[in-house]
């Protein structure tokens, strides 16, 4: 196997020996979907790639290829959060990502760019705070002054932007309400005008789109769907009717594949097994799904020699598709031996979410 002399803690024959360990974890009911496609997640090899594509020392090499420049700081939160949830943390060196992240805190504005000497933005904001989140180490940074940077984003009429330079858009405001949830500083927002902006987006056909009146897109679902989720876990603001049209319009981005797309007529893509299910996760109906044939997609999306996952099979895997196949499996609970449980609303692992929540 040519991957062999990435894998210098794992002791493997050959590929089979590694596909069924994998595989050994599996529960029983699957099993026959899951001994068609070889086996089941490959948490060894995708220790390996991740830990190498989201390393910090690893900058000028995988992140040329895996994440740009100019998306470091997310490329670094999904790989962690990927480790993490596969329990694998310890492939990272987390004291220099943890120093890594605090230097790219901006020391005027409070916000984060996407690496040091980058502008700040609220997305790499957020993603610097899932980082600290994970490994629990809030204590780097200068939280006041990340949350007040977070808060100047929020407009009078609710919506945020992303930076300085005014662009709006509902990720922003998902971005927001779940960076200041895990800061524990939700009040230094509007969190009302925050709700019926959001709530201001979404469409007749169950879908949200990036503005009012914008088309509905499966991304935009989530991130409208878990800001309201962090705001209200119950989801109190929407009606019955609006979460079943909701649910419908997510369900039918299940493809014959087993895969979902982000919009009708579009090829199905391993991220949206996250951006669906985390939103049909928040409003409680994941029964509305095919889990076994979302499943068997995304394992075939898996790279057998090399580790990691692409967009669809036989892509080149990223670090991102990675992490999002990974996390939808987690929403599927069908690999719980290898596979910590994810919170739908803020994409970390449970475990964390209940960390910070209770504190
Ligand atoms: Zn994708």
């Amino acid at each position: 196997m040519a991957s062999h002399q990435h894998l210098p803690n794992v002791v493997v024959d050959d590929d089979d020996d590694l596909v069924l360990a994998a595989a050994g974890g599996i529960r029983g009911g699957l099993m026959g979907s899951s001994q068609q496609l070889g086996g089941g997640l490959l948490v060894d090899l995708h220790a390996s790639y991740l830990a190498t594509s989201a390393s910090v020392e690893a900058s000028t090499t995988v992140f040329e290829l895996a994440a740009a420049s100019h998306l470091r700081m997310s490329g670094a939160y999904w790989g962690l959060c990927a480790l993490s949830l596969i329990r694998k943390t310890n492939a990272m060196d987390i004291n220099a990502l943890v120093e890594w992240v605090a230097s790219c805190q901006h020391s005027d504005s409070g916000g984060f760019g996407a690496d040091t000497n980058h502008d700040a933005h609220i997305l790499y904001t957020l993603s610097a705070v899932q980082i600290l989140a994970i490994v629990d180490r809030m204590d780097a940074i200068d939280v006041k002054a990340a949350a007040d940077y977070v808060a100047a984003r929020q407009c009078a009429d609710g919506s945020f932007t992303g930076d300085e330079w005014g662009e709006r858009d509902t990720r922003f405001s998902y971005c927001a309400v779940s960076c200041l949830a895990l800061l524990g500083r939700l009040d230094a927002i509007d969190v009302d005008a925050a709700t019926t902006h959001v709530m201001s987006c979404m469409n007749f056909d169950g879908g949200f789109g990036c503005v009012p009146g914008g088309e509905s897109h499966a991304g935009q679902v989530f991130t409208g769907v878990g800001a309201l989720s962090i705001i209200d876990p119950q989801l109190r603001m929407l009606s019955e009717a609006q979460k079943r049209t909701m649910a419908a319009w997510l369900a039918e981005r299940q493809t014959s594949k087993g895969g979902f797309n982000g919009r009708p007529e579009k090829l199905p893509d391993v991220c949206y097994s996250w951006w669906v299910l985390s939103a049909l996760a928040c409003l409680g109906k994941l029964h509305y799904i095919d889990g076994s044939k979302l499943r068997a997609f995304v394992l075939g999306c898996q790279n057998d020699e090399r580790g990691g996952i692409s967009d669809r099979p036989d892509d080149e895997a990223d670090v991102y598709h990675t992490f999002f196949g990974i996390a939808g499996l987690s929403l599927l609970g069908l690999d719980t031996d290898v596979v910590d449980a994810v919170d739908a609303r803020f994409a970390l692992p449970e475990k964390v979410v209940e960390r910070i929540l209770l504190r």
